[in-house]
């Protein structure tokens, strides 16, 4: 797992380049991969890439029985996690990082790309109220511009989140770059970096675009 920053100033972005991960995205990236087998992919993906982005859950002991003796036992402590969809590709991570953590509570941003512009425009909003006791899961695909994470991440952090993760399957350098320059402290988990984006904030090599791929729109 290797990490391409980690200092105080420059925060983690981990790449997950597991082979199941590097596999699977292969096939995702293939322009022939249908509609619902890119959507399984996807899920199985986002279950690896929630394993790394779940690597620091607080533990604590417990006192358990097992069938031949008490012993204690690490179990995660309290249940304090929320997965953050950014609509509509986000749906496509969360199913699979449901599936690691189903007792997460699950919120949901609805964020489009005004297409002239790429600027981000927040159509929709429904969050756990008790944000600021919990630890933030962000989830969207591709990490292109930025904007969309960016407008995503002020938003939690205007309704006080306790910690921000964020999670994609691609992202681009420029991507990364913006989010880490407005918002340091976030950590990033995706299974690629990718080379760059196109002249319509589009990932190059990419998988095209993730929402349509996934819902099989356009
Ligand atoms: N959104 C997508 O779905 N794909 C990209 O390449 C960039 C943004």
């Amino acid at each position: 797992m290797p990490q391409l920053a980690a200092s105080p100033q420059s925060p983690v972005v981990t790449i997950v380049d597991h082979p199941l991960v590097r596999h699977k995205l292969s096939l995702m990236r293939a322009r022939d991969t249908s509609t619902s087998k890119f959507r399984q992919l996807m899920r199985e993906v986002s279950l690896l890439l929630g394993y790394e982005a779940t690597r620091d859950l607080a533990l604590e002991e417990t006192l358990i029985e097992t069938p031949l003796e008490p012993i204690r036992a690490p179990r995660l402590a309290g249940k304090k996690l929320c997965l953050v969809s950014i609509l509509r590709a986000g749906n496509g991570i969360l199913d699979g990082m449901l599936d690691l953590v189903p007792a997460a509570r699950v919120g949901h941003i609805g964020i489009y790309r005004e297409p002239a512009s790429l600027q981000a425009v927040e159509y929709y909003l429904k969050l756990p109220d008790d944000l600021s006791e919990r630890d933030v899961i962000l989830l969207d695909p591709m990490l292109a511009t930025g904007n969309s994470a960016v407008a995503a991440i002020s938003r939690l952090v205007e309704l006080r989140a306790r910690s921000i993760k964020f999670v994609c399957l691609v992202a681009a350098p420029e991507g990364i770059e913006k989010l880490h320059r407005i918002f340091p402290g976030v950590a990033i988990v995706a299974a690629s970096v990718d080379r760059c984006l196109n002249d319509h904030g589009y990932i190059l090599p990419g998988l095209g675009d993730a929402g349509d791929r996934l819902f099989g729109t356009k």
